[in-house]
């Protein structure tokens, strides 16, 4: 079944044209821009020159900190009134990085989401419960304009409050899920919990993206929930879901060539890597009016999978990501720079020289604990002086990173101390 055939299985040579076309209007349109302008300027890049694909690798590449730093519009392309709809995700010290929309980059987002979800066989008989949060994220409005441009019926559920959640799949007979994979181990205990065995909720379809997960992760929710279960790949920087998805064959995702170019770099020279060699995915966006994003570095691993996929689309696939190539935590699908936690640690007076930050996963939820130690002068005796402190440092924390934390206050010398580089996070989950 496809969406858009033409576009869908599209020759190379054609596809190449195409893109062609759109990466030279978007590289005017980004120079446009007061980001864009300046970086061109300081590299001597004339967008007139670049003339073919290749010339891409010439081009400075883009990162989460250039986003932060054009904060909050320095990378728009359009004026303002044309502008419908903004997105942010966290930035590595507090400030967003925020992505623009106008009303055409909306709906041809939502177009390639129907165009994703068609490739995994759903189609407008389908009702589609959008367990992703709305809001600034991507994951959950992304989804849900594309459900909707489909046809499905559309269960705008969000995130948390499971037996409501497990209460709408058995009122509306649920078909497709949109779910984190940790998300969907839990909601499949708390389903048993209640006397009903997953399989009989008679959920057909599982999405399962925004944050990393194993083959094996896949597999076991499917065996619990007797479904099939797609991998879904995105991030706000390039719209947010829909960059890749995988088909019907389940064998490696998608990346829609005719919005996105895209290469695999060596993450520490930055050379273009040949096809088939696992490296960090660096994406340009040739298809976005508001903010056209040249050359971003992801820092995803990835590897693309030269041979054509047996469905017919010839846009090449990605295999899942393998991991990060910078220090970012995903966490209950919120993402999470461990310089924002210190950031707000060592700005309190109390707090000592020493701090880790612990994840682990219980009834298949992630917790993120912080563990700080203090100053020994803060054990004087008066407990109400500590509790007032653990309240304080995880009101803080969460107004930055939106997690909730659970603090563990220490005397001085109870973290094993650094003796070379610090390990400050270890991560206990098994994904
Ligand atoms: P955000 O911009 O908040 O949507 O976060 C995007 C990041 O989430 C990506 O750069 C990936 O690191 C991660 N992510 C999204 N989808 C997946 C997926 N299917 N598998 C692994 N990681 C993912
Ligand atoms: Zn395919």
């Amino acid at each position: 079944m496809f969406w858009n055939k033409d576009i869908e299985t599209i020759g190379r040579k054609a596809l190449e044209d195409l893109q062609l076309k759109k990466l030279s209007k978007a590289l005017k349109d980004a120079a446009s821009t007061p980001f864009y302008n300046k970086v061109f300027k300081d590299n001597k890049v004339n967008v007139d020159r670049i003339t073919s694909l290749d010339h891409l690798k010439d081009l400075p590449l883009t990162s989460k900190a250039d986003l932060r730093l054009s904060y909050p519009d320095g990378m728009v392309a359009v004026p303002r009134r044309e502008i419908v709809r903004m997105h942010a995700s966290s930035g590595t010290t507090g400030k967003s990085t925020v992505i623009f929309y106008t009303a055409k980059d909306i709906a041809e987002w939502a177009d390639l989401i129907a165009r994703s979800m068609v490739a995994t066989g759903t189609t407008p008989d389908d009702v589609f419960q959008n367990m992703m949060g709305y809001g600034l994220f991507t994951g959950g409005l992304g989804l849900h304009y594309g459900a909707e441009r489909l046809g499905c019926m559309v269960i705008p559920s969000s995130s948390g409050n499971s037996l409501k959640q497990i209460q709408l799949m058995q009122d509306f007979k649920t078909s497709v899920i949109h779910i984190t994979p940790s998300y969907a181990l839990h909601l499949a205990e708390v389903v048993a919990g209640q006397g009903v065995r997953p399989p009989d909720l008679g959920v057909k379809k599982a999405y399962l993206g925004a944050e990393p997960y194993s083959e094996e992760t896949r597999n076991k929710l499917e065996e619990q929930w007797g479904l099939d279960a797609y991998n879904s790949y995105g991030l706000s920087e390039m719209n947010g879901p829909g960059v890749a998805f995988e088909c019907e064959k389940k064998s490696g995702m998608h990346l829609w060539e005719d919005f996105y170019l895209f290469e695999i770099i060596d993450p520490d020279t930055c050379e273009r890597l040949p096809d088939g060699e696992e490296g960090e995915l660096v994406i340009t966006h040739i298809n976005r009016e508001a903010m056209p994003i040249i050359r971003y570095r992801t820092r995803d691993l990835t590897r693309v999978i030269p041979e054509p996929c047996p469905c017919g689309r010839t846009h090449r696939r990605i295999e899942r990501i393998k991991g990060r190539t910078d220090d970012m935590l995903i966490v209950g699908g919120v993402n999470v720079f461990p310089s924002q936690i210190e950031s707000v640690l060592m700005k309190v007076p109390e707090v000592g020289n020493n701090y880790q930050i612990v994840l682990d996963r219980h009834e298949n939820l992630d917790r993120l604990h912080v563990r700080v130690e203090l100053y020994s002068k803060m054990f004087s005796g008066d407990m109400k002086e500590l509790n007032r402190l653990k309240e304080r440092l995880s009101e803080e924390l969460r107004a930055l990173i939106t997690v909730n934390p659970r603090i563990e206050l220490l005397e001085p010398g109870s973290l094993p101390p650094s003796t070379g580089k610090a390990v400050r996070v270890i991560d206990n989950r098994k994904i």
